[in-house]
């Protein structure tokens, strides 16, 4: 599991890249490589400038990301399907929160799923939100980061 310093530094460069400048993002702990391989995927294309993401998070258990991009180019969106859909897969076999190998699982009696490891996957769900807590207050920082130390 990544240190709440590094999440919040390697978010920090996340959304300074084009693709996520702008538009509503949430990146779990655990998926933040998976957010970066999805940035430098789309910045290979050869024309990955004008892709962005509107809005990307956890959804049904996956990391989603809405990529906004020229419609009228078949040829992008076809080059962007595939690493749209590895980023979902991977997510879905990924521990939100240590970024360990995981799968979808239901948490506690209700329907609420998401990407655990067999650890994470045993805890409690007010653990698994106490867990997340510093993660959450450094993304809603994101955005609004004036760059100081928190
Ligand atoms: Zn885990």
């Amino acid at each position: 599991m990544i240190e709440p310093e590094e999440y919040r530094r390697r978010l920090r460069a996340l959304l300074a890249r084009p693709l996520f400048r702008k538009g509503s993002h949430a990146v779990n702990p655990g998926w933040i490589g998976i957010a970066e391989r999805l940035a430098d995927a789309v910045e290979a294309l050869p024309r990955g400038g004008t892709v962005r993401c509107s809005q990307c998070g956890e959804k049904f258990g996956f990391w989603k990301a809405y990529l906004v991009f020229d419609f009228s180019d078949g040829d992008m969106r076809d080059a962007l399907t595939g690493p749209m859909r590895e980023a979902e897969v991977v997510s879905s076999r990924t521990c939100l929160v240590c970024g360990g190998p995981g799968e979808i699982v239901q948490v506690c009696d209700d329907l609420w799923h998401l990407a655990l490891c067999p650890e994470h996957a045993g805890l409690p769900r007010d653990e698994i939100s106490a867990l997340l807590r510093p993660f959450v207050e450094a993304l809603k920082q994101g955005a609004a980061d004036d760059g100081k130390p928190a």
